[in-house]
């Protein structure tokens, strides 16, 4: 119980559970926040001790419930994609990385992408009630039999139907369409982002995010697109952003770095991005760190004579000298990249996100030249392990450098 809050002031135990707010029973985190928000409202709580009781509360401005909940148990997914991330899982990793979870709640609250395959009436009414909004959409194709192909589930409703009638009652959408070749590129591309254009304002943003396999994925399936097919891709991304940036002012539909790299073309300015608002997705990812950077040049140190190495997978690897070259001018340092090779998922997943401490570890093992070395923040879950569940700070403990997390560099860097 945080001090200074209600909860610390009612007295309420670590193992309370919430059960009520006015009478409404609580389900998640949803109920809590939005029903607890009010001045005034009645807590129904069951202590650990069994005992259950009403608390009459007037919450003075400002004042937090300073409540921490439990982890929402995670909606499941109804869907069994050929491209799945979890068919791409080795064996022997942590129980929750085999979780297919498909979940608004976290599509609002973490940017997460959900089908919509699984919403209850329930949920719809929550969504409306709530305004959840904007959410983050798989959509694939709008085409009802090709996307429920693609997502491996006969039921899944049609998403433009789904689409409009949320957006009619005031719902945003953020969509992407992850391309699987032959299935859902050309044509069935060029109709699905006109399907979801008509939609209206309400779909704020598409992405088109070519399909990421491991070795362990479901290759004998379906591959990932070859270069001419991603420069294919780009040009029916290119025609929908020229209309929409004539009719309504923004690009609206962005390919994904990895879709530029892997076509060989040069990515687009920063202003393309906007407000970079699928950059979680890999979409303007490295502009939005040159801008990071660019923004943050007169607040950095002087790193003369220093080496900091800078780890990260052979996908950004290639697109990285374009950024450190900003952080070089900026701070005289010297900057070096580490391409780590994905052990785990083997060398076609090139994400750093993926990147497991053993790898990164046989990298850096041999290189105590470096003062520093920042690691990929998002290679880390909130427990700070890597997926091979190995902890941040064993693997700093073994290594000959010091390492620090790092999501942009100027986190780290600013206070160096
Ligand atoms: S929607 Fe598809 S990719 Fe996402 S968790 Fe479900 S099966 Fe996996």
């Amino acid at each position: 119980m945080a001090p200074d809050s209600i909860g610390a002031e009612l007295g309420l135990l670590p193992g309370t559970e919430l059960l009520a707010v006015n009478g409404r029973a609580l389900e998640d985190f949803l109920d809590w926040e939005f029903l607890s928000a009010d001045e005034r409202l009645l807590l129904r709580a069951r202590l650990p001790t069994g005992e259950e009781l009403e608390y009459d509360i007037e919450r003075p401005e400002g004042l937090p419930m300073g409540v921490t909940l439990e982890a929402p148990r995670i909606r499941r997914c109804a869907n069994h994609c050929d491209f799945c991330f979890v068919d791409g899982n080795p064996v022997g990793l942590r129980a929750p990385l085999y979780i297919r979870d498909d979940d608004y709640r976290l599509s609002f609250r973490y940017g997460n992408f959900a089908t919509l395959t699984n919403l209850k009436s329930w949920d719809v009414e929550r969504i409306i009630e709530y305004r959840l909004s904007p959410l983050y959409v798989s959509v694939h194709a709008t085409d009802p039999t090709i996307r429920r192909w693609l997502l491996r589930n006969p039921e899944a409703p049609e998403i433009v139907p789904q689409l409009r009638w949320f957006t009619e009652r005031g719902i945003a959408f953020h969509a992407q369409v992850v391309l699987v070749p032959g299935v859902n590129d050309g044509v069935v591309l060029e109709r699905t982002l006109a399907d979801l254009y008509a939609i209206g304002p309400g779909v704020l943003s598409v992405s088109v995010v070519p399909v990421a396999l491991t070795e362990f994925s479901k290759l004998h399936l379906l591959r990932e697109p070859t270069s001419p097919e991603c420069l294919a891709a780009l040009g029916v991304v290119d025609r929908m952003a020229a209309r929409a940036l004539a009719e309504r002012g923004t690009p609206w539909c962005f390919g994904a770095d990895d879709l530029y790299l892997q076509a060989g073309e040069p990515l687009p300015a920063a202003e393309w991005y906007g407000e970079f608002e699928q950059r979680e997705n890999g979409v303007g990812a490295v502009r939005f760190l040159q801008t990071r950077i660019a923004a943050a040049v007169g607040r950095m140190p002087t790193l003369a004579g220093k080496r900091i190495g800078v780890v990260t997978g052979k996908a950004m690897g290639r697109l990285m000298p374009q950024v450190l070259d900003g952080l070089g001018a900026a701070t005289d340092g010297r900057f070096e990249i580490v391409t780590v090779e994905n052990t785990l998922f083997g060398p076609s997943v090139t994400t750093a996100g993926l990147l497991p401490a053993a790898a990164i570890e046989a990298a850096l093992r041999a290189r105590p030249d470096l003062d520093l070395v920042l690691l990929p923040a998002e290679a880390v879950n909130d427990d700070l392990r890597f997926i091979d569940d190995v902890d941040v700070h064993d693997l700093a403990d073994r290594l000959p450098s010091p390492v620090r997390l790092s999501y942009d560099f100027v986190d780290v860097l600013e206070g160096a």
